[in-house]
C-alpha cells in the first residue's frame, strides 16, 4: 500500500517502524495543501492580469472611453461638414448678396474668430493627451461654428430689411438666369474658340439651342435691339441705377420688343442663335455697371441658392473656354 511506505528508527528497539496513517487524514491534508496552492497561485495570476490588463471594471471603463472618442470623431466630422456649408453660406451672403446690393461686406476673418484663448480649455488637460486634444478641438469648433451661424442671420436679417426698404431698385437690379440653359463659361480671360488664343471674356456663355426662350433679368426699357458686330444680334436692356444688360448672338426678337419698350424682370425679350463671332449657338449675357462689365454670376441671387451659386463658381472656374 502506499500509505505505508515511510518509516521510522526507534531508538529503544533498533529498529524501523511503518508509519501508520489515517487515510481520512492523509486525504484532507493533501487536499488543504492543493486548496492553499491554487488560492497562491490564483492571486499572483490575478494581480499579474490586473497589473497588465486592468480589473473588469477598469477594462468596462477603457471600452467605454474609446467609444466616447468615436463619437467625438464622428461628431468632429459632422462639424467639419457643417463648418463647409455655412463657409458656402458666408460666400454667397458676401459675393452675390452684400456686394450686388452695395452693401458692405462682413470680413471672413470676422465671421470666423473664436472667442476661445489657449487656457480656455486648460480644464481638459486633466485627461489623457488624446482625448484632451479632441475635446478643446470640438468646443472650440462648436464654438466658433456658433458665432459664423449668428453672424449670418444677422446678415440675412439685414439683407432682408436692405431689400424692404429698397425694393423698386431692387426690381430693376439684374437678379435671375437670362435663359434655361446650363452655364458653360464665366467672366475673365478664356480662350476664345474662333481667335484661337486668350481674351477678356464680359460675360457667361449659356447653353442655348437656336430659338430658345431669352428674359429680361431686371426691370428696365430697351436700349438697343438690332446688329452690331461680333455680338451679332445684339439686345441692350437699361435698367436704370448704372445697370444694363447685353443679350448677344440672338436669332430673333421676341413680338413687340425694340428700344424704348419698357420690361419687367422674367419678360420674355428674344430667341438665343449664333449670329455673330461664335463658335456655336448659345446665348452670351453681359451685366454693366456705369459703363463698364462685371461677373454676371453675382447677378443671380433671386433665383439661385448657396449651392448652385458655389457649383456655377465650380463650373466657371474650371472652364477655361469661351463659346466666343
Ligand atoms: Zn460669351
Amino acid at each position: 500500500m502506499a500509505l505505508n511506505n515511510y518509516f521510522y528508527y526507534d531508538e529503544q528497539t533498533c529498529e524501523f517502524v511503518p508509519v501508520e496513517y489515517n487515510s481520512l487524514e492523509r486525504i484532507i491534508y493533501t487536499a488543504c495543501i492543493w486548496i492553499l496552492c491554487g488560492v497562491v497561485l490564483s492571486g499572483i495570476g490575478i494581480s499579474i492580469l490586473s497589473f497588465s490588463v486592468g480589473t473588469p471594471a477598469e477594462i468596462a471603463l477603457k471600452a467605454e472611453n474609446q467609444e466616447l472618442i468615436n463619437q467625438l470623431e464622428q461628431t468632429k466630422t459632422k462639424i467639419q461638414d457643417l463648418d463647409q456649408e455655412v463657409e458656402q453660406l458666408a460666400k454667397a451672403d458676401n459675393e452675390m448678396y452684400r456686394s450686388v446690393l452695395g452693401m458692405e461686406e462682413i470680413p471672413y476673418d470676422e465671421r470666423e474668430a473664436g472667442a476661445g484663448g489657449a487656457d480656455v480649455y486648460s480644464e481638459f488637460d486633466v485627461y489623457s493627451q488624446e482625448t484632451s486634444e479632441i475635446l478643446k478641438w470640438t468646443a472650440e469648433n462648436l464654438e466658433s461654428l456658433e458665432r459664423s451661424i449668428n453672424i449670418q442671420k444677422m446678415s440675412f436679417n439685414e439683407i432682408k430689411s436692405y431689400y424692404n426698404n429698397n425694393s423698386t431698385k431692387l426690381k430693376h437690379i439684374p437678379a435671375i438666369k437670362p435663359t434655361e440653359g446650363i452655364l458653360l463659361s464665366g467672366f475673365g480671360m478664356r480662350f476664345h474658340p474662333v481667335l484661337r488664343y486668350e481674351t477678356q471674356h464680359d460675360g457667361l456663355d449659356f447653353r442655348a439651342n437656336v430659338g430658345s426662350k431669352i428674359y429680361a433679368t431686371g426691370d428696365g426699357v430697351v436700349k438697343y435691339a438690332g446688329l452690331k458686330g461680333t455680338f451679332g444680334r445684339l439686345l441692350i436692356i437699361d435698367h436704370d441705377y448704372g445697370y444694363e444688360t447685353y443679350y448677344a448672338h440672338l436669332s430673333s426678337f421676341a413680338k413687340g420688343i425694340n428700344p424704348g419698350t419698357k420690361v419687367k424682370r422674367g419678360d420674355l425679350i428674344g430667341f438665343s442663335g449664333k449670329s455673330g463671332r461664335v463658335s456655336g449657338p448659345h446665348l452670351h449675357y453681359e451685366v454693366r455697371k456705369d459703363g463698364s462689365p462685371v461677373d454676371p454670376i453675382n447677378f443671380l441671387f433671386a433665383d439661385t441658392t448657396p449651392e448652385e451659386y458655389m457649383m456655377y463658381k465650380d463650373i466657371v472656374e474650371n472652364n477655361h473656354r469661351s463659346m466666343d
